[in-house]
Protein backbone atom coordinates (compact mmCIF):
# COMPACT_ATOMS: atom_id res chain seq x y z
CA UNK A 1 0.00 0.00 0.00
CA UNK A 2 1.05 3.33 -0.69
CA UNK A 3 1.88 5.49 1.82
CA UNK A 4 -0.60 8.38 0.41
CA UNK A 5 -3.29 5.61 0.73
CA UNK A 6 -3.08 5.37 3.85
CA UNK A 7 -2.70 9.36 4.51
CA UNK A 8 -5.56 9.54 2.81
CA UNK A 9 -8.00 7.29 4.21
CA UNK A 10 -6.55 8.53 7.80
CA UNK A 11 -8.07 11.86 6.90
CA UNK A 12 -11.27 10.58 6.51
CA UNK A 13 -10.94 9.14 9.22
CA UNK A 14 -10.12 11.93 11.30
CA UNK A 15 -12.85 13.56 10.03
CA UNK A 16 -15.61 11.11 10.94
CA UNK A 17 -17.07 11.70 14.45
CA UNK A 18 -19.39 8.83 14.15
CA UNK A 19 -17.39 5.44 16.23
CA UNK A 20 -19.46 3.35 13.90
CA UNK A 21 -18.60 4.60 10.86
CA UNK A 22 -14.85 5.94 11.87
CA UNK A 23 -14.52 1.21 12.22
CA UNK A 24 -16.32 0.86 8.79
CA UNK A 25 -13.57 3.06 7.85
CA UNK A 26 -10.59 0.95 9.57
CA UNK A 27 -12.20 -2.01 8.50
CA UNK A 28 -12.20 -0.94 4.90
CA UNK A 29 -8.25 -0.11 5.42
CA UNK A 30 -7.21 -2.94 6.72
CA UNK A 31 -9.58 -5.15 4.30
CA UNK A 32 -7.55 -2.86 1.24
CA UNK A 33 -3.99 -3.60 3.04
CA UNK A 34 -3.38 -6.24 0.69
CA UNK A 35 -1.68 -9.70 0.86
CA UNK A 36 2.36 -9.75 0.52
CA UNK A 37 2.42 -13.02 1.71
CA UNK A 38 4.65 -14.01 -1.92
CA UNK A 39 6.78 -11.54 -0.90
CA UNK A 40 7.44 -12.79 1.74
CA UNK A 41 8.28 -9.28 3.52
CA UNK A 42 7.59 -9.51 7.49
CA UNK A 43 6.25 -7.79 9.02
CA UNK A 44 3.32 -7.43 6.55
CA UNK A 45 1.88 -4.43 5.16
CA UNK A 46 -1.25 -5.63 6.83
CA UNK A 47 0.40 -5.31 9.94
CA UNK A 48 1.89 -2.23 9.63
CA UNK A 49 -1.22 -0.91 8.46
CA UNK A 50 -3.53 -1.92 11.88
CA UNK A 51 -0.64 -0.47 14.17
CA UNK A 52 0.13 2.83 11.92
CA UNK A 53 -3.61 3.37 12.24
CA UNK A 54 -3.33 3.76 16.13
CA UNK A 55 -0.35 5.59 15.99
CA UNK A 56 2.26 3.03 16.63
CA UNK A 57 5.27 1.76 14.68
CA UNK A 58 6.20 -1.38 16.69
CA UNK A 59 3.70 -3.94 18.37
CA UNK A 60 2.16 -3.04 22.15
CA UNK A 61 4.53 -5.33 23.67
CA UNK A 62 7.69 -4.30 22.13
CA UNK A 63 9.45 -2.01 24.49
CA UNK A 64 11.54 -0.33 21.35
CA UNK A 65 10.93 3.31 20.88
CA UNK A 66 11.91 5.80 18.03
CA UNK A 67 13.89 7.52 20.67
CA UNK A 68 13.53 10.82 18.94
CA UNK A 69 12.56 14.06 20.25
CA UNK A 70 10.20 16.70 18.99
CA UNK A 71 13.10 19.28 18.40
CA UNK A 72 14.87 16.39 16.04
CA UNK A 73 11.59 15.70 14.10
CA UNK A 74 10.98 19.68 13.59
CA UNK A 75 14.49 19.66 12.42
CA UNK A 76 13.67 16.99 9.96
CA UNK A 77 10.47 18.97 8.81
CA UNK A 78 12.24 22.13 8.28
CA UNK A 79 15.33 20.39 6.55
CA UNK A 80 12.51 18.92 3.92
CA UNK A 81 10.88 21.92 3.63
CA UNK A 82 13.45 24.47 1.68
CA UNK A 83 16.94 25.74 2.46
CA UNK A 84 15.40 28.63 4.03
CA UNK A 85 13.53 27.39 6.54
CA UNK A 86 14.47 26.08 10.13
CA UNK A 87 13.76 24.38 13.09
CA UNK A 88 12.44 27.57 14.22
CA UNK A 89 9.60 28.08 11.90
CA UNK A 90 8.22 25.24 12.43
CA UNK A 91 8.05 26.14 16.25
CA UNK A 92 7.13 29.52 15.93
CA UNK A 93 4.16 27.55 13.17
CA UNK A 94 3.52 25.34 15.84
CA UNK A 95 3.01 27.69 18.54
CA UNK A 96 0.20 29.23 15.93
CA UNK A 97 -1.73 26.39 14.97
CA UNK A 98 -0.79 23.71 17.98
CA UNK A 99 -0.33 20.62 16.66
CA UNK A 100 2.20 19.05 14.39
CA UNK A 101 0.39 17.29 11.80
CA UNK A 102 -1.22 20.70 10.55
CA UNK A 103 2.30 22.45 10.47
CA UNK A 104 4.23 19.58 8.41
CA UNK A 105 0.85 19.50 6.12
CA UNK A 106 1.30 23.28 5.54
CA UNK A 107 4.59 22.90 3.91
CA UNK A 108 5.47 21.89 0.42
CA UNK A 109 8.03 18.76 0.58
CA UNK A 110 10.00 17.36 -2.17
CA UNK A 111 12.14 20.33 -3.76
CA UNK A 112 15.18 19.04 -1.48
CA UNK A 113 15.97 16.56 -4.46
CA UNK A 114 19.51 16.96 -4.42
CA UNK A 115 19.89 16.73 -0.65
CA UNK A 116 18.29 13.12 -0.71
CA UNK A 117 21.55 11.10 -0.55
CA UNK A 118 21.08 12.02 3.27
CA UNK A 119 18.39 9.78 3.32
CA UNK A 120 19.91 6.51 2.71
CA UNK A 121 18.39 3.81 3.68
CA UNK A 122 16.74 2.86 0.24
CA UNK A 123 14.48 5.44 0.61
CA UNK A 124 15.89 7.65 -2.32
CA UNK A 125 14.32 5.84 -4.86
CA UNK A 126 14.02 8.77 -7.73
CA UNK A 127 10.35 9.60 -7.65
CA UNK A 128 8.89 6.46 -6.39
CA UNK A 129 5.94 6.79 -4.35
CA UNK A 130 6.56 6.42 -0.92
CA UNK A 131 5.06 3.29 0.62
CA UNK A 132 3.83 2.19 4.11
CA UNK A 133 6.51 -0.21 4.12
CA UNK A 134 8.88 1.57 3.49
CA UNK A 135 8.10 4.14 6.22
CA UNK A 136 7.96 1.41 8.62
CA UNK A 137 11.83 -0.01 7.26
CA UNK A 138 12.83 3.90 7.53
CA UNK A 139 11.93 4.24 11.06
CA UNK A 140 12.75 1.12 12.47
CA UNK A 141 16.59 1.80 11.08
CA UNK A 142 15.95 5.11 12.82
CA UNK A 143 14.62 3.55 15.99
CA UNK A 144 17.94 1.15 15.87
CA UNK A 145 20.53 3.71 15.54
CA UNK A 146 22.62 4.16 17.96
CA UNK A 147 26.12 5.15 19.45
CA UNK A 148 27.75 8.15 18.48
CA UNK A 149 26.20 10.33 15.61
CA UNK A 150 23.17 8.42 16.13
CA UNK A 151 21.23 11.21 16.55
CA UNK A 152 22.21 13.15 13.59
CA UNK A 153 21.71 9.96 11.58
CA UNK A 154 18.03 9.77 12.73
CA UNK A 155 17.31 13.42 11.52
CA UNK A 156 18.73 12.21 8.53
CA UNK A 157 16.79 9.35 7.83
CA UNK A 158 13.10 11.24 8.77
CA UNK A 159 14.42 13.95 6.43
CA UNK A 160 14.66 11.85 3.74
CA UNK A 161 10.92 10.06 4.64
CA UNK A 162 9.27 13.84 4.57
CA UNK A 163 11.21 14.86 1.38
CA UNK A 164 9.43 12.24 -0.44
CA UNK A 165 5.80 13.36 1.19
CA UNK A 166 3.14 15.15 -0.07
CA UNK A 167 1.33 17.33 2.61
CA UNK A 168 -1.37 14.88 3.42
CA UNK A 169 1.91 11.59 4.18
CA UNK A 170 3.80 14.89 6.16
CA UNK A 171 0.77 15.31 8.48
CA UNK A 172 0.25 11.69 8.95
CA UNK A 173 3.89 10.84 9.54
CA UNK A 174 4.73 13.44 11.75
CA UNK A 175 1.99 12.19 13.89
CA UNK A 176 3.15 9.16 13.71
CA UNK A 177 6.54 10.11 14.48
CA UNK A 178 5.94 11.55 17.78
CA UNK A 179 3.10 9.96 18.75
CA UNK A 180 0.39 12.00 18.24
CA UNK A 181 -2.07 10.20 15.97
CA UNK A 182 -5.30 11.12 17.08
CA UNK A 183 -7.28 10.37 14.81
CA UNK A 184 -10.26 8.16 17.08
CA UNK A 185 -8.47 4.91 16.32
CA UNK A 186 -8.88 3.60 19.85
CA UNK A 187 -8.02 -0.79 20.78
CA UNK A 188 -11.63 -1.29 20.42
CA UNK A 189 -11.98 0.38 16.97
CA UNK A 190 -9.09 -1.69 15.93
CA UNK A 191 -10.64 -4.60 17.66
CA UNK A 192 -14.24 -4.32 15.80
CA UNK A 193 -12.52 -3.49 12.23
CA UNK A 194 -10.55 -6.70 12.43
CA UNK A 195 -13.29 -8.51 13.19
CA UNK A 196 -15.59 -7.01 10.31
CA UNK A 197 -12.97 -6.95 7.92
CA UNK A 198 -12.39 -10.92 8.28
CA UNK A 199 -15.69 -11.66 9.39
CA UNK A 200 -15.00 -13.40 13.32
CA UNK A 201 -16.14 -12.99 16.31
CA UNK A 202 -14.89 -9.69 17.96
CA UNK A 203 -14.64 -11.84 21.68
CA UNK A 204 -12.26 -14.36 20.09
CA UNK A 205 -10.40 -11.10 18.63
CA UNK A 206 -10.32 -9.65 21.43
CA UNK A 207 -8.92 -12.58 23.58
CA UNK A 208 -6.06 -12.63 20.85
CA UNK A 209 -5.36 -9.16 21.30
CA UNK A 210 -5.14 -9.99 25.10
CA UNK A 211 -2.80 -12.91 24.33
CA UNK A 212 -0.48 -11.39 22.20
CA UNK A 213 -0.75 -7.48 22.64
CA UNK A 214 -0.35 -7.27 18.78
CA UNK A 215 -2.51 -5.67 16.86
CA UNK A 216 -1.00 -6.24 13.17
CA UNK A 217 -0.61 -9.96 14.25
CA UNK A 218 -4.51 -10.48 15.14
CA UNK A 219 -5.18 -9.13 11.75
CA UNK A 220 -2.99 -11.43 9.92
CA UNK A 221 -4.02 -14.07 11.83
CA UNK A 222 -8.04 -13.40 11.25
CA UNK A 223 -7.36 -12.98 7.73
CA UNK A 224 -5.22 -16.18 7.23
CA UNK A 225 -6.40 -18.57 9.43
CA UNK A 226 -9.77 -17.20 10.62
CA UNK A 227 -11.31 -17.72 13.81
CA UNK A 228 -9.15 -21.21 14.44
CA UNK A 229 -5.83 -19.54 14.08
CA UNK A 230 -6.94 -16.63 16.70
CA UNK A 231 -8.03 -19.05 19.37
CA UNK A 232 -4.73 -20.81 18.78
CA UNK A 233 -2.84 -17.87 19.52
CA UNK A 234 -0.92 -18.31 22.89
CA UNK A 235 0.85 -16.05 25.79
CA UNK A 236 4.54 -16.00 24.72
CA UNK A 237 7.56 -15.88 27.63
CA UNK A 238 9.04 -12.79 26.72
CA UNK A 239 6.20 -10.64 25.51
CA UNK A 240 4.60 -8.60 28.14
CA UNK A 241 0.68 -8.85 28.89
CA UNK A 242 -1.41 -5.95 29.64
CA UNK A 243 -1.93 -5.78 33.31
CA UNK A 244 -5.16 -6.33 35.07
CA UNK A 245 -6.39 -3.77 37.15
CA UNK A 246 -8.43 -2.69 39.55
CA UNK A 247 -11.07 0.07 40.55
CA UNK A 248 -11.77 1.57 44.24
CA UNK A 249 -14.48 -0.71 45.86
CA UNK A 250 -15.39 -1.60 49.40
CA UNK A 251 -15.44 -4.23 52.20
CA UNK A 252 -19.12 -3.97 51.82
CA UNK A 253 -19.91 -4.21 48.35
CA UNK A 254 -17.29 -6.74 48.04
CA UNK A 255 -18.74 -8.95 50.27
CA UNK A 256 -22.09 -8.42 49.12
CA UNK A 257 -21.61 -9.62 45.15
CA UNK A 258 -19.34 -12.30 46.04
CA UNK A 259 -19.73 -15.34 48.45
CA UNK A 260 -16.55 -14.64 49.86
CA UNK A 261 -13.36 -12.38 48.97
CA UNK A 262 -9.51 -13.06 48.04
CA UNK A 263 -7.89 -10.71 50.75
CA UNK A 264 -4.63 -9.29 50.02
CA UNK A 265 -2.45 -6.97 51.16
CA UNK A 266 -2.22 -4.01 49.14
CA UNK A 267 2.06 -3.75 48.47
CA UNK A 268 3.06 -0.10 48.06
CA UNK A 269 6.02 -0.44 45.40
CA UNK A 270 5.72 -0.38 41.57
CA UNK A 271 4.10 -3.27 39.35
CA UNK A 272 6.01 -6.24 37.24
CA UNK A 273 5.19 -8.87 35.29
CA UNK A 274 8.20 -11.15 35.11
CA UNK A 275 9.11 -13.39 32.29
CA UNK A 276 11.07 -16.47 33.00
CA UNK A 277 12.27 -18.72 30.23
CA UNK A 278 15.26 -21.56 31.44
CA UNK A 279 17.54 -21.94 29.09
CA UNK A 280 17.01 -18.43 27.41
CA UNK A 281 15.46 -18.11 24.26
CA UNK A 282 17.53 -15.60 22.20
CA UNK A 283 17.13 -12.93 24.40
CA UNK A 284 17.84 -13.09 28.09
CA UNK A 285 16.33 -16.13 30.63
CA UNK A 286 14.83 -13.46 32.48
CA UNK A 287 12.93 -10.03 31.47
CA UNK A 288 11.22 -8.10 33.68
CA UNK A 289 8.04 -4.87 32.44
CA UNK A 290 6.52 -2.28 33.94
CA UNK A 291 3.13 -1.53 34.13
CA UNK A 292 3.45 0.22 30.56
CA UNK A 293 4.68 -2.77 29.38
CA UNK A 294 8.50 -0.89 29.21
CA UNK A 295 11.31 -3.40 29.50
CA UNK A 296 12.91 -2.63 33.19
CA UNK A 297 15.16 -5.94 33.47
CA UNK A 298 18.70 -3.93 33.92
CA UNK A 299 17.04 -1.79 36.95
CA UNK A 300 15.80 -4.55 39.13
CA UNK A 301 18.61 -7.17 39.18
CA UNK A 302 17.38 -8.50 42.42
CA UNK A 303 14.43 -9.54 40.88
CA UNK A 304 16.57 -11.52 38.01
CA UNK A 305 18.36 -13.18 41.02
CA UNK A 306 15.32 -13.92 42.67
CA UNK A 307 14.01 -15.16 39.61
CA UNK A 308 17.28 -17.31 38.45
CA UNK A 309 17.11 -18.96 42.35
CA UNK A 310 13.75 -19.75 42.53
CA UNK A 311 12.14 -20.83 38.89
CA UNK A 312 12.22 -23.91 37.54
CA UNK A 313 9.58 -23.70 34.61
CA UNK A 314 8.84 -21.10 32.20
CA UNK A 315 6.51 -18.68 33.57
CA UNK A 316 4.80 -15.15 33.49
CA UNK A 317 4.04 -13.93 36.99
CA UNK A 318 2.50 -10.35 37.55
CA UNK A 319 3.48 -8.46 41.03
CA UNK A 320 5.34 -5.37 42.46
CA UNK A 321 8.50 -4.74 43.16
CA UNK A 322 8.90 -3.10 46.82
CA UNK A 323 11.53 -0.90 48.03
CA UNK A 324 13.03 -2.40 51.76
CA UNK A 325 15.14 -1.09 54.51
CA UNK A 326 18.11 -3.36 56.13
CA UNK A 327 15.19 -4.85 58.35
CA UNK A 328 12.67 -6.14 55.20
CA UNK A 329 10.22 -3.05 56.18
CA UNK A 330 8.88 -1.67 53.29
CA UNK A 331 9.97 1.84 52.29
CA UNK A 332 7.90 4.51 50.29
CA UNK A 333 6.95 4.21 47.24
CA UNK A 334 9.12 6.95 46.07
CA UNK A 335 12.28 4.88 46.76
CA UNK A 336 10.72 1.64 44.51
CA UNK A 337 11.22 4.72 41.82
CA UNK A 338 13.91 6.14 42.36
CA UNK A 339 15.32 2.32 40.69
CA UNK A 340 13.10 0.91 38.87
CA UNK A 341 14.18 2.83 35.84
CA UNK A 342 17.64 3.20 36.12
CA UNK A 343 19.66 2.84 33.70
CA UNK A 344 22.91 3.81 34.98
CA UNK A 345 24.70 3.01 38.22
CA UNK A 346 22.28 0.12 38.68
CA UNK A 347 24.58 -1.41 41.37
CA UNK A 348 25.37 1.78 43.13
CA UNK A 349 21.75 2.35 43.22
CA UNK A 350 21.05 -1.42 44.61
CA UNK A 351 23.74 -0.62 48.02
CA UNK A 352 21.35 2.21 48.50
CA UNK A 353 17.54 0.96 48.18
CA UNK A 354 16.93 -2.67 48.08
CA UNK A 355 14.25 -3.79 46.14
CA UNK A 356 12.05 -7.35 46.50
CA UNK A 357 9.55 -8.90 44.17
CA UNK A 358 6.14 -9.81 45.67
CA UNK A 359 4.24 -11.70 43.62
CA UNK A 360 0.13 -12.09 43.67
CA UNK A 361 -0.58 -13.98 40.21
CA UNK A 362 0.45 -16.35 37.69
CA UNK A 363 -0.54 -16.18 33.94
CA UNK A 364 1.20 -18.75 32.60
CA UNK A 365 3.40 -21.61 33.87
CA UNK A 366 4.78 -25.03 32.09
CA UNK A 367 3.13 -24.10 28.72
CA UNK A 368 0.28 -23.44 29.96
CA UNK A 369 -1.92 -20.51 30.12
CA UNK A 370 -3.72 -19.40 33.09
CA UNK A 371 -5.25 -16.28 31.91
CA UNK A 372 -9.18 -18.20 31.93
CA UNK A 373 -8.71 -20.09 35.50
CA UNK A 374 -10.32 -18.71 38.63
CA UNK A 375 -7.84 -16.76 40.06
CA UNK A 376 -7.85 -19.08 43.69
CA UNK A 377 -6.27 -21.44 40.60
CA UNK A 378 -3.73 -19.34 39.45
CA UNK A 379 -2.69 -18.40 42.90
CA UNK A 380 -2.27 -22.00 43.90
CA UNK A 381 -0.22 -22.32 40.89
CA UNK A 382 1.94 -19.13 41.62
CA UNK A 383 2.22 -20.91 45.21
CA UNK A 384 3.62 -23.93 43.40
CA UNK A 385 5.82 -22.31 41.16
CA UNK A 386 7.46 -20.21 44.22
CA UNK A 387 7.84 -23.15 46.45
CA UNK A 388 8.79 -25.59 43.95
CA UNK A 389 8.85 -28.92 44.89
CA UNK A 390 8.28 -27.91 48.83
CA UNK A 391 4.61 -26.80 47.68
CA UNK A 392 2.35 -29.33 48.83
CA UNK A 393 3.74 -29.62 52.34
CA UNK A 394 2.92 -25.52 52.27
CA UNK A 395 -0.53 -25.92 51.10
CA UNK A 396 -2.56 -24.97 53.86
CA UNK A 397 -0.69 -22.54 56.05
CA UNK A 398 -1.48 -19.24 57.60
CA UNK A 399 -0.27 -17.40 54.79
CA UNK A 400 1.48 -14.92 57.44
CA UNK A 401 3.60 -17.78 59.07
CA UNK A 402 7.14 -18.33 59.02
CA UNK A 403 6.48 -21.04 56.27
CA UNK A 404 5.03 -18.86 54.22
CA UNK A 405 6.65 -19.03 50.53
CA UNK A 406 9.27 -16.16 49.46
CA UNK A 407 7.78 -13.56 46.98
CA UNK A 408 3.86 -15.13 47.27
CA UNK A 409 1.37 -12.93 47.80
CA UNK A 410 -0.36 -13.78 50.98
CA UNK A 411 -4.07 -14.64 49.82
CA UNK A 412 -7.12 -15.09 52.72
CA UNK A 413 -10.50 -16.38 51.65
CA UNK A 414 -13.18 -14.88 53.85
CA UNK A 415 -16.48 -13.67 54.21
CA UNK A 416 -15.74 -11.87 57.58
CA UNK A 417 -15.36 -8.09 57.78
CA UNK A 418 -13.81 -8.24 60.90
CA UNK A 419 -11.15 -11.06 59.73
CA UNK A 420 -10.83 -8.55 56.46
CA UNK A 421 -10.44 -5.63 59.16
CA UNK A 422 -7.77 -7.12 61.00
CA UNK A 423 -5.89 -8.73 57.68
CA UNK A 424 -6.26 -4.54 56.54
CA UNK A 425 -4.81 -3.52 59.90
CA UNK A 426 -2.05 -5.85 60.33
CA UNK A 427 -1.30 -4.35 56.09
CA UNK A 428 -0.82 -1.48 57.33
CA UNK A 429 1.14 -1.80 60.47
CA UNK A 430 3.35 -3.44 58.44
CA UNK A 431 3.99 -0.86 56.65
CA UNK A 432 1.99 -1.76 53.47
CA UNK A 433 -1.33 0.71 51.85
CA UNK A 434 -3.84 -1.33 52.58
CA UNK A 435 -5.92 -3.94 50.92
CA UNK A 436 -6.95 -5.54 47.74
CA UNK A 437 -10.48 -7.66 47.65
CA UNK A 438 -10.49 -9.61 44.75
CA UNK A 439 -13.41 -11.83 43.39
CA UNK A 440 -12.24 -15.45 44.32
CA UNK A 441 -13.48 -17.16 40.77
CA UNK A 442 -12.56 -14.55 38.32
CA UNK A 443 -10.04 -14.92 35.10
CA UNK A 444 -7.49 -12.64 34.27
CA UNK A 445 -8.38 -9.55 32.30
CA UNK A 446 -5.52 -7.72 30.91
CA UNK A 447 -5.84 -4.15 30.37
CA UNK A 448 -9.29 -3.68 32.39
CA UNK A 449 -10.23 -1.77 35.57
CA UNK A 450 -12.98 -4.31 36.14
CA UNK A 451 -14.90 -4.81 39.53
CA UNK A 452 -12.88 -8.51 39.68
CA UNK A 453 -10.29 -6.15 41.56
CA UNK A 454 -10.67 -3.21 44.32
CA UNK A 455 -8.67 -1.42 45.87
CA UNK A 456 -9.90 -0.82 49.38
CA UNK A 457 -10.72 3.15 49.22
CA UNK A 458 -8.82 5.25 51.64
CA UNK A 459 -11.13 6.92 53.96
CA UNK A 460 -12.03 10.04 52.31
CA UNK A 461 -13.41 11.73 55.06
CA UNK A 462 -12.34 10.74 58.90
CA UNK A 463 -14.29 11.95 62.31
CA UNK A 464 -12.95 13.00 65.79
CA UNK A 465 -15.26 10.91 68.03
CA UNK A 466 -15.29 10.81 72.30
CA UNK A 467 -14.10 7.29 73.67
CA UNK A 468 -17.31 6.93 76.53
CA UNK A 469 -16.97 3.10 76.91
CA UNK A 470 -14.59 0.23 76.51
CA UNK A 471 -14.39 -3.61 76.50
CA UNK A 472 -11.78 -5.25 78.17
CA UNK A 473 -9.84 -7.54 75.91
CA UNK A 474 -10.04 -11.76 76.45
CA UNK A 475 -7.12 -14.12 76.51
CA UNK A 476 -4.01 -12.64 75.43
CA UNK A 477 -5.48 -9.31 74.99
CA UNK A 478 -7.22 -9.44 78.87
CA UNK A 479 -4.79 -6.66 80.79
CA UNK A 480 -5.88 -4.52 77.64
CA UNK A 481 -8.81 -1.67 77.35
CA UNK A 482 -9.49 -3.53 73.43
CA UNK A 483 -12.96 -2.26 71.94
CA UNK A 484 -13.64 1.53 71.97
CA UNK A 485 -17.02 3.26 71.98
CA UNK A 486 -17.23 6.00 70.25
CA UNK A 487 -19.26 9.11 70.20
CA UNK A 488 -20.49 12.48 68.71
CA UNK A 489 -21.46 15.76 70.19
CA UNK A 490 -25.17 16.84 69.93
CA UNK A 491 -25.48 19.73 71.97
CA UNK A 492 -23.97 19.23 75.61
CA UNK A 493 -24.87 15.11 74.75
CA UNK A 494 -22.94 12.35 73.60
CA UNK A 495 -24.49 10.35 71.07
CA UNK A 496 -22.64 6.92 70.36
CA UNK A 497 -21.91 6.02 66.77
CA UNK A 498 -20.61 3.36 66.70
CA UNK A 499 -17.65 0.80 68.40
CA UNK A 500 -13.74 0.76 67.15
CA UNK A 501 -11.44 -2.58 67.67
CA UNK A 502 -9.14 -2.65 64.45
CA UNK A 503 -6.26 -0.91 63.27
CA UNK A 504 -4.61 -0.84 66.53
CA UNK A 505 -1.26 -2.77 67.28
CA UNK A 506 -0.88 -4.64 70.67
CA UNK A 507 1.78 -1.82 71.54
CA UNK A 508 -0.72 0.84 70.91
CA UNK A 509 -3.72 -0.95 72.81
CA UNK A 510 -1.27 -0.59 75.91
CA UNK A 511 -0.54 2.87 75.48
CA UNK A 512 -4.47 3.69 75.08
CA UNK A 513 -5.22 1.37 78.33
CA UNK A 514 -3.05 3.40 80.19
CA UNK A 515 -4.25 7.14 78.84
CA UNK A 516 -8.22 5.91 79.53
CA UNK A 517 -7.90 3.64 82.73
CA UNK A 518 -7.97 6.44 84.60
CA UNK A 519 -11.40 7.38 83.45
CA UNK A 520 -13.22 4.47 84.17
CA UNK A 521 -16.11 5.34 85.89
CA UNK A 522 -17.97 2.00 85.90
CA UNK A 523 -17.08 -1.47 85.37
CA UNK A 524 -19.56 -4.36 84.60
CA UNK A 525 -18.00 -7.95 83.12
CA UNK A 526 -15.63 -6.92 80.01
CA UNK A 527 -17.73 -3.51 79.65
CA UNK A 528 -16.64 -0.03 81.44
CA UNK A 529 -17.75 3.17 81.00
CA UNK A 530 -15.56 6.07 80.35
CA UNK A 531 -15.81 9.61 81.34
CA UNK A 532 -15.30 11.64 78.11
CA UNK A 533 -11.90 12.64 78.19
CA UNK A 534 -10.17 11.35 75.13
CA UNK A 535 -10.34 12.05 71.06
CA UNK A 536 -9.91 9.37 68.63
CA UNK A 537 -9.66 10.27 64.93
CA UNK A 538 -11.34 7.45 63.27
CA UNK A 539 -11.73 6.68 59.38
CA UNK A 540 -14.58 4.20 58.20
CA UNK A 541 -16.09 3.09 54.70
CA UNK A 542 -19.63 4.77 55.05
CA UNK A 543 -22.20 6.01 57.54
CA UNK A 544 -25.27 4.01 57.77
CA UNK A 545 -28.67 4.63 59.41
CA UNK A 546 -28.85 2.23 62.79
CA UNK A 547 -31.15 1.70 65.63
CA UNK A 548 -28.40 0.59 67.32
CA UNK A 549 -26.07 3.50 68.30
CA UNK A 550 -28.08 6.38 69.89
CA UNK A 551 -27.26 8.99 67.71
CA UNK A 552 -29.35 6.65 65.08
CA UNK A 553 -26.56 6.37 63.05
CA UNK A 554 -23.39 3.62 62.75
CA UNK A 555 -19.85 4.06 61.69
CA UNK A 556 -19.60 0.94 59.07
CA UNK A 557 -16.16 -0.57 59.14
CA UNK A 558 -14.62 2.27 61.65
CA UNK A 559 -10.99 2.38 61.71
CA UNK A 560 -8.74 3.98 64.51
CA UNK A 561 -6.45 6.89 63.16
CA UNK A 562 -4.58 8.07 66.19
CA UNK A 563 -5.48 9.96 69.42
CA UNK A 564 -6.13 13.84 69.05
CA UNK A 565 -4.37 14.57 71.63
CA UNK A 566 -4.77 18.24 70.41
CA UNK A 567 -8.68 17.94 71.05
CA UNK A 568 -11.32 18.04 73.93
CA UNK A 569 -14.43 16.44 74.15
CA UNK A 570 -15.64 19.89 73.12
CA UNK A 571 -14.11 20.20 70.10
CA UNK A 572 -15.00 16.28 69.07
CA UNK A 573 -17.07 16.15 66.01
CA UNK A 574 -21.35 16.96 65.82
CA UNK A 575 -23.94 14.39 65.20
CA UNK A 576 -24.39 17.47 62.38
CA UNK A 577 -21.55 16.65 60.78
CA UNK A 578 -22.33 12.62 60.75
CA UNK A 579 -25.57 13.48 59.08
CA UNK A 580 -23.75 16.42 56.35
CA UNK A 581 -21.46 13.10 55.55
CA UNK A 582 -23.79 10.93 55.60
CA UNK A 583 -25.81 12.81 52.69
CA UNK A 584 -22.67 13.92 50.69
P1 LIG B 1 -3.60 1.70 41.98
O1 LIG B 1 -2.23 1.86 41.39
O2 LIG B 1 -3.85 2.59 43.15
O3 LIG B 1 -4.69 1.71 40.93
O4 LIG B 1 -3.68 0.24 42.62
C1 LIG B 1 -3.48 -0.91 41.86
C2 LIG B 1 -2.04 -1.32 41.94
O5 LIG B 1 -1.74 -1.84 43.23
C3 LIG B 1 -1.70 -2.46 41.04
O6 LIG B 1 -1.46 -2.02 39.73
C4 LIG B 1 -0.44 -3.01 41.67
O7 LIG B 1 0.69 -2.30 41.18
C5 LIG B 1 -0.60 -2.65 43.13
N1 LIG B 1 -0.75 -3.80 44.03
C6 LIG B 1 -0.14 -3.94 45.21
N2 LIG B 1 -0.48 -5.08 45.81
C7 LIG B 1 -1.33 -5.73 44.98
C8 LIG B 1 -2.02 -6.98 45.05
N3 LIG B 1 -1.92 -7.79 46.10
N4 LIG B 1 -2.81 -7.30 44.00
C9 LIG B 1 -2.93 -6.48 42.93
N5 LIG B 1 -2.30 -5.30 42.82
C10 LIG B 1 -1.51 -4.92 43.83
Amino acid sequence: MEFATFADRAGTIDDEAADLEIVAHVRDLLADAGDDTDEGAEPQTLELVARFAQGRVFPAWDSTTLDIGPSACYEAIARAAGTNIGADDVEERLADVGEIGDVAASYDFGGQQGLSAYAGGGTDGGGDDLTVREVYETLAELAHAEGSGSQDRKVDLLFGLFNRCSSEEARYLARIVLSEMRIGVGEGTVRDAIAAAFDVPEDRVERALQVSNDYGRVARIARDEGREGLDAMDLEVGRPVQAMLAQAGTVTDALEEWEEAAVEWKYDGARIQLHYEPGGSESAETRVFSRNMEEVTDALPEVVEFAEDTLEGPVILDGEVVAIDEDGSPLPFQEVLKRFRRKHDVAKARENVTVRPVFFDCLHADGEDLLAEPLTTRHDRLRSVLAGSDAESREAVDPTADEAVEGLSLLWRTDDPDEIESIDADALEAGHEGIMLKDPDSTYSPGRRGKHWRKRKPDVETLDCVVTGAEWGEGRRATFLGTFELSVRDGNDLETVGKVATGITDDKLAELTELLERHITAEDGQDVDLEPAVVFEVGYEEIQTSPTYSSGYALRFPRFQGVRHDKDPADADSLERVERLRAE
